[in-house]
């Protein structure tokens, strides 16, 4: 039986960086960091928001789930324009004339990590963050108006208030419906995966050289080699036998094999026939009485 140990695909931090340090890591260590390093660089060092609006696929999605009635981070233009000095402002109101609250400071498009202007409507690349929303709110505090200039608000409701109607709260759409219905299935059909997850592999090597050898009785013997995979975090017991067949299996190893967590074994299998009996063969192997796994391949023999 011989044992292969589980594939790793994760280090331990500190040991690498021990390793790391001392110049003993693998190659693949240092050229991963060195590739994720230069990435990074590229990307936050001069590609910046270039990467939000055409790599990151946030736009994307969110052009596709968006509706008027989403809440998203707006403008209410309808409050804020024209744009007016607070000092023009303040004379006007004082005038009994109207003035927008929005008093042109570009704090909104200064703190924005994408550089959006969120005063010339919605736009699908804008993550929600909220920056623009905390810097028009202090705006507003220092020069006594209510804040909410830029909020959480949907865009039906800024044409609502174009119009004078109060806002109003849709959370029950027909997208929000098919959405959320969306997200069940695919919720289903993960946990529907997961029951039904395999718990290891078994793959069948038939030996080529030779295909059969003939034994001094006159039967016919084929030579495999069983590869099999425990995919569980459990110690697993498999006793491997072959599905309905006249012909005789013998194992070289323990039986029932045991095989650890995460590891793959190969064993071998001799399978024991009659002259001209070339047919198909399948390997099964059991765990407390249950098929667990299953592989067929040919059991090969000279004609009668
Ligand atoms: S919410 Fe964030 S990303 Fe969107 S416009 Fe405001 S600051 Fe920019
Ligand atoms: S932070 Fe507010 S007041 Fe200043 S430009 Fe943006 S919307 Fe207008």
């Amino acid at each position: 039986m011989d044992r292969h140990g589980p594939r790793v695909y994760f280090a331990d931090a500190f040991e690498t960086l021990g390793a790391l340090a001392t110049g003993a890591a693998s190659s693949v260590a240092y050229a991963w960091i060195g590739i994720i390093a230069a990435l990074t660089y590229t990307l936050a060092g001069f590609a910046r928001e270039q990467v939000c609006t055409w790599m990151c696929p946030w736009p994307r999605l969110q052009g596709a789930i968006w509706d008027p009635e989403a809440l998203t981070v707006n403008y209410r233009d309808y409050r804020g324009e024209q744009r007016i000095s607070a000092k023009k402002a303040e004379e006007l109101r004082k005038n009994g004339q109207a003035a927008g609250d929005c008093v042109d400071c570009f704090q909104c498009v200064a703190v924005c990590p994408i550089g959006i202007d969120i005063r010339e409507g919605p736009n699908f690349a804008c993550i929600n963050c909220g920056l623009c929303v905390d810097a028009c709110d202090s705006v507003m505090t220092k020069l006594s108006r209510p804040s909410g200039l830029i909020a959480y608000e949907s865009w039906a409701n800024v044409e609502r208030g174009r119009a004078g109607q109060p806002p109003l709260r849709r959370v029950l759409r027909p997208k929000t419906l098919g959405l959320l219905a969306l997200v069940v299935a695919f919720a289903c059909g993960l946990g529907i995966a997961l029951q039904h997850r395999s718990t290891g592999s078994i793959t069948v090597f038939h030996d080529r050289n030779p295909m059969w050898t003939t034994l001094s009785s006159g039967k016919i013997r084929n030579g495999y080699t069983l590869r099999i995979t425990n995919k569980t975090g459990v110690l697993q017991r498999l006793t491997v036998t072959l599905q309905e067949s006249d012909l005789a299996l013998t194992l070289v190893g323990p039986s029932p094999l045991p095989i650890e967590p995460g590891v793959t074994i190969d064993v071998r299998a001799m399978v024991t026939g009659d002259v001209g009996q070339a047919t198909a063969v399948t390997f099964e192997a059991r765990e407390g009485g249950k098929v667990v796994l299953s592989a067929t391949d040919r059991f090969a023999s000279p004609p009668s």
